[in-house]
C-alpha cells in the first residue's frame, strides 16, 4: 500500500481515454463517450471481484458511507455503533445522517468486539458500523450473527481493507452494504472516490438515486429521468473512475507483494517474546497493508516506536497519540464543534463525547504500533529493514 506508488502507463492509458473524448460526466453522452465508461466499468469489475451483487462508485469513501447510511435507512436520532479506532470519517458519515454515534470498545483485531457491541444496544440502536482497520478484519461472523439476532443494519466499513476476505469472501458482503475508500493513501487509489457494494437491489436503487439527486437512470434523457428519492451529489468523476480502473486491475499483484512482505517482517519479528500480534481472524484472507503487534506495556511501546523512527524505519504509526484515527485526540467531536448548527432536537440526543470511557480500547491502543507496508521496497531495502528492527528489538 498505497496504489499511488505503482502509477503507471496503464492509469495513464484510461485517463487518455477519457481525454481524448472529453466526455468526464459518468453519466449519457453515448456518442460522444466513443464507448468509454469508465465509472461503469469500474463498477462491474468491482462487483465480479468482491462477488457483490452491486456496487456504486461515488466521490470518497466518505460520500460512499454517507450514501450507504441513506440506502440503509439509517437517519434522525437512530444510534449507530461504531469503534474509537477508525478514521474521522466513519463518525462525520454517521452526523451527516443526523443519526448518533455510539461508540463500544475494540478487541485485539482492533475492530469493534461484538460482546461490547450488544451492550451498547439500546431501543434507539439502529446500526452496527464495524471498520475493517489497517487492511485486516473485525469478528465479522460474529457481528453479523448478533446483527441478524437483534434486527441490526451490519454496515462495514471496509474503506482500508479492499482485497481482505474472510472465510473467503470478500469484507464488505457481509452485512447490508459496504463500504471502500479509493483515496490518495489507500490500497487502490482513484485520486479521490470511493465505492458501496451490496447484494440488496432495493438498497442499490435507493443510493445510485441519492449519490446523483435522486436521478432513477431509468431511459437516456436525463431531464425526463424521475427523481425517486431527494438526494445530494456524491457523483464520481470519468476521470477519477478512469484512474481506478487501472487500478483495480492491478489488486491481485498489490496484495501479493504486500503479503510477502508482510510475512518476511512478521517472521523476524517473531522471534522475540516481547512482541505479540494483532489478532487476524481468518489470516489468509489480511490484505496485508499494515503489520500491527503489540508491546507489554504503554511506556515500551512509546520507546519503540521512537526507536524505530530514529532508526529510519519510516511508517511506524502509534495511533494512540495520533489525531485522526483514535478517539483520545477528536477534540473536535468531543465538544461538538459544528460549523453549521445542528438541529437542537437533535443535539439534545447526542451523549457528551467528552466523557465517553473506554478502557480496553486504550489499553489496547496505547500498546499497539502500525507498520505500513510498502509496495515499492527492494528487496535490499526489505533486508535492511528487517536488521534495523532485529537490532532494535533484541537491545
Ligand atoms: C479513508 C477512510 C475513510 C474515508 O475515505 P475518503 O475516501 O478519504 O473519504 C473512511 N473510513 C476509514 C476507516 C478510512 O480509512
Amino acid at each position: 500500500m498505497p496504489g499511488f506508488e505503482i502509477f503507471g502507463d496503464e492509469e495513464r492509458k484510461e485517463v487518455n481515454d477519457v481525454l481524448s473524448t472529453g466526455v468526464l460526466f459518468r453519466y449519457g453522452f453515448d456518442a460522444a463517450r466513443n464507448g468509454h465508461w469508465k465509472a461503469k466499468t469500474f463498477e462491474k469489475e468491482l462487483c465480479e471481484r468482491t462477488g457483490a451483487g452491486f456496487a456504486l462508485l461515488c466521490s470518497s469513501g466518505t460520500a460512499a458511507l454517507s450514501v450507504a447510511m441513506a440506502a440503509c435507512g439509517v437517519g434522525a436520532g437512530d444510534e449507530v455503533i461504531i469503534p474509537p479506532f477508525t478514521f474521522v470519517a466513519s463518525f462525520e458519515a454517521v452526523l451527516n445522517a443526523g443519526a448518533i454515534p455510539v461508540f463500544a470498545e475494540i478487541d485485539e483485531t482492533l475492530c469493534l468486539d461484538p460482546e461490547a457491541v450488544e451492550k451498547a444496544i439500546t431501543p434507539r440502536t439502529k446500526a452496527v458500523m464495524p471498520v475493517h482497520m489497517c487492511g485486516s478484519m473485525a469478528q465479522i461472523d460474529a457481528l453479523k450473527e448478533l446483527c441478524d439476532r437483534k434486527g441490526l443494519v451490519l454496515l462495514e466499513d471496509a474503506c482500508q481493507s479492499i482485497g481482505a476476505t474472510f472465510g473467503g469472501k470478500s469484507l464488505g458482503r457481509f452485512g447490508k452494504a459496504g463500504c471502500f475508500s479509493f483515496d490518495p493513501v489507500k490500497t487502490i487509489t482513484c485520486g479521490e472516490g470511493g465505492g458501496m457494494i451490496t447484494d440488496d437491489r432495493d438498497c442499490y436503487v435507493k443510493a445510485d438515486a441519492y449519490a446523483d439527486h435522486g436521478h432513477d437512470h431509468i431511459g437516456n434523457d436525463r431531464g425526463k429521468e424521475d427523481h425517486i428519492v431527494l438526494g445530494a451529489n456524491y457523483r464520481i468523476s470519468e476521470l477519477n473512475a478512469a484512474v481506478g480502473v487501472a487500478q483495480l486491475r492491478k489488486l491481485d499483484h498489490i496484495l501479493a507483494v504486500q503479503r510477502a512482505n508482510k510475512n518476511a517482517i512478521k517472521s523476524a519479528m517473531a522471534e522475540f517474546t516481547k512482541i505479540s500480534f494483532r489478532h487476524i481472524p481468518d489470516p489468509a484472507g489480511d490484505s496485508a497493508t499494515f503489520l500491527s503487534f503489540f508491546l507489554p506495556d504503554e511506556a515500551q511501546t512509546r520507546q519503540a516506536a521512537k526507536d524505530l523512527a530514529d532508526a529510519g524505519v519510516d511508517g511506524c504509526f502509534y495511533w494512540y497519540a495520533n489525531n485522526w484515527h483514535y478517539i483520545r485526540q477528536w477534540h473536535h467531536l468531543k465538544k461538538m464543534v459544528a460549523a453549521a448548527r445542528v438541529p437542537a432536537s437533535l443535539a439534545d440526543n447526542f451523549p457528551d463525547y467528552s466523557t465517553v470511557d473506554m478502557p480496553r480500547s486504550d489499553t489496547i491502543m496505547s500498546r499497539c504500533i502500525s507498520m505500513q507496508i510498502k509496495l515499492s521496497w527492494s528487496p535490499d531495502q526489505l533486508a535492511d529493514r528487517i536488521e534495523k528492527i532485529r537490532t532494535l528489538f533484541s537491545k
